[in-house]
């Protein structure tokens, strides 16, 4: 039996980033930027107005004589506009926010500061000095043409999309998404649609599998159910072959119908198949063909951990992600672990903040049958090995599974 680190360890030692696509933008939060984003332009374009008010030249702001500046008005430029003609000595121009500055003016007064008569004045009357370059956003304040702005790597979220639309970036290259095949065993199983009958039970795992890995913005394929015979896996597996991972639930651990490890062997390699941990023991990892298998235990909170601890960080990097894991933090326990277990313990918890600290309250029974141990949960507590015990105020470290990765 492996401990948790070094079974991550060997996982991701076998998992690479997958190829790069072009993809349109509106398409690629989420996903690794493959390609460094170089501005083909200066941000902005052109200098422009960071206010409405008057373009004009900031030596004519000067009052003469203990009078305000009055300048003649020539005209206006709205955003999206040019100005057909220069400002000229004694010559203000209206100018809307966004307008670019006509030739000859290099400051702006905002409107609040001036008088004039109405939107069609003839004059205009400055209520304050401005300095050269007042309320003008220079050409290429913000970006510049040549400039490296976002580096490969990046993982592209609503900033990143932002500039990729500044900078007309409307298809950008990435590292692609996985595709995920989730594959049911056990000749027990039936599908959510069919009546309960003696000795069967309905497929969860397969459907909160699917939604986990939905929940990383990756689309995963169910395969269905494989009955627990060698003819009926391989059936199945061979549908899997065109997929970049394949989850299995079941069919791991020691029992005489556990055959996921038997073609594992016969069809690709097993690495390890037993983790020092508690829930999740019987987690196989290995290949089928080149492909790589994840086999998670048949109990679904065992398969709940498992993939949050090792399916969650596999899909990281194939996507190109250099951070993988989801945080932890130092969280007081409210009400204390009642097992001890020689394990490594993941025990489901709910985390809030309150007071300046994290505090966790367990959520119940946690037999990994227990599929409502898993309602509330939002962090797994992590409980050494050795039969570490957690009484009412201890302090131990959780796993937060609905943060972003640290
Ligand atoms: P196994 O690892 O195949 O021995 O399965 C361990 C336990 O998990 C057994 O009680 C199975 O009935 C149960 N189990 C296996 N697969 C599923 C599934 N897809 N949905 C719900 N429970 C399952
Ligand atoms: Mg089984």
């Amino acid at each position: 039996m492996i401990s948790v680190e070094e079974a991550l360890e060997r996982i991701l030692a076998k998992i690479t980033a997958l190829g790069i696509v072009e993809v349109p933008l509106v398409t690629a939060q989420g996903l690794v930027l493959a390609q460094d984003i170089v501005a083909h332009d200066s941000i902005p374009p052109f200098a422009n107005s960071a206010m409405d008010g008057f373009a004009l030249r900031s030596q004519d702001s000067h009052s003469r004589n203990g009078q305000p500046a009055h300048l003649r008005v020539t005209g206006s430029v709205a955003a999206g506009y040019v100005a057909d003609h220069p400002i000229e000595e004694g010559t203000a121009m209206r100018i809307m926010t966004g307008a670019p500055v006509p030739p000859g003016a290099d400051a702006v007064i905002q409107i609040e500061l001036t008088q004039y008569d109405g939107p069609e004045s003839s004059w205009v009357e400055l209520q304050q000095e401005v300095a050269q370059g007042n309320n003008i956003r220079p050409a290429g304040e913000d970006m510049q043409a040549g400039q490296v702005v976002i580096q490969r790597g990046t993982e592209i979220g609503p900033w990143e999309i932002g500039i990729l639309a500044t900078l007309g970036y409307a298809v950008v290259s990435v590292i692609r998404r996985p595709r995920v095949a989730i594959l049911a065993t056990g000749d027990e199983i039936i599908d959510i649609h069919e009546p309960l009958s003696p000795g069967k039970i309905r497929n969860s795992n397969s459907y909160m599998l699917e939604a986990m890995v939905r929940r990383t913005g990756i689309e995963a394929t169910r395969l269905g159910v494989a009955q627990d015979t060698v003819e009926s896996l391989r059936a199945k597996f061979r549908e899997a072959m065109t997929y970049d991972l394949i989850l299995t639930s079941g069919g791991v651990s020691v029992g005489d119908f556990d055959l996921v490890k038997d073609i594992m062997t016969e069809q690709g390699n097993i690495n390890f198949w037993r983790i020092n941990m508690r829930p999740g023991k019987p987690v196989a990892f290995g290949s089928i063909g080149n492909i790589p298998l994840l086999g998670l235990p048949g109990n679904p909170v065992s398969s709940a951990v498992t993939f949050e601890l090792f399916g969650y960080p596999i899909l990281r990097k194939m996507q190109g992600h250099t951070r993988l894991l989801k945080p932890q933090v130092n969280v007081v326990v409210e009400d204390g672990v009642p097992d001890q277990v020689m394990r490594r313990h993941y025990v489901r918890a709910h985390v809030e903040w309150r007071d300046d600290h994290f505090v966790a309250r367990t959520t119940g029974n946690q037999g990994s049958n227990i599929m409502t141990s898993l309602l509330q949960a939002n962090a797994f507590l992590i409980v050494p090995e050795g039969g570490t015990i957690v009484k009412a105020g201890d302090t131990v470290k959780a796993m937060m599974l609905d943060w972003p990765e640290g």
